[in-house]
């Protein structure tokens, strides 16, 4: 079955075409083209817009297959949106100048789940940054789709990065019932865990039974 076959099947992208496929020793790169005939959507209003040129190509690392590194390589489009003027398109498989596809980083904050994020970051070849930003990405998508209702207990903990010169703050759902990150702030003042009830909501807050933390606030 040929890589292109593959990845139509696992991810079609509506509006893009995979190309051509470079395999050297360590890496599989995948050329993204667009449809012909469709239009870049504008980053903004997410409307069809006119080609104004072309950028750089951009290079997107997407799920190792077979201990081969998987790049997707694309030469983004700038439209020219009525409303919004010259703006490069709006990207369906990565957000922002995200360097990494939305199927990799749900793939990386899954490992996340078993290991250390070092270890993920190691593992897959990726930053601890990039780790921490799909880790980040998924919580904030769960945040905005899941149901928080009903939670009983949450736990509150620290972890330190940067050899220990920063910390991030982790609440989790602590329930026997069930167990899930909640939660990642940058910090770990009394600010950042307000932003998290602050989101949490002042009814869900007053029907915690339990908060558990050894840190001091
Ligand atoms: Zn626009």
């Amino acid at each position: 079955m040929l890589i292109k076959t593959l990845l139509n099947k696992c991810y079609p992208v509506k509006g893009f075409i995979y190309g051509n496929v470079i395999l050297s020793d360590t890496k599989i790169t995948v050329k993204v083209k667009e449809r012909k005939g469709t239009r870049g959507l504008c980053n903004q209003c997410k409307e069809a817009a006119p080609t104004y040129d072309h950028l750089n190509e951009r290079y997107f690392r997407f799920i190792p297959l077979w201990g081969y590194m998987v790049m997707l390589a694309y030469k983004p489009r700038r439209v020219s949106c009525p409303e919004h003027g010259v703006t490069v398109e709006h990207i369906p498989w990565a957000q922002g100048k995200s360097p990494i596809c939305e199927p990799f980083r749900i793939f990386l904050s899954h490992w996340a789940k078993y290991l250390s994020w070092q270890e993920v970051a190691r593992q897959f070849r990726v930053s601890w940054r990039n780790v921490f930003e799909s880790v980040e990405h998924v919580v904030e998508y769960g945040l905005k789709h899941r149901n928080m209702d009903n939670i009983n207990a949450i736990g509150i903990d620290e972890i330190q990065y940067l050899k220990g010169h920063k910390y991030l703050t982790l609440v989790f759902q602590i329930d026997t019932a069930c167990k899930r990150l909640l939660f990642v702030g940058q910090n770990r003042c009394a600010k950042t865990l307000l932003r998290f009830f602050i989101d949490f909501g002042k009814e869900r807050s007053g029907k915690l039974k339990a908060i558990c933390s050894d840190l001091s606030w």
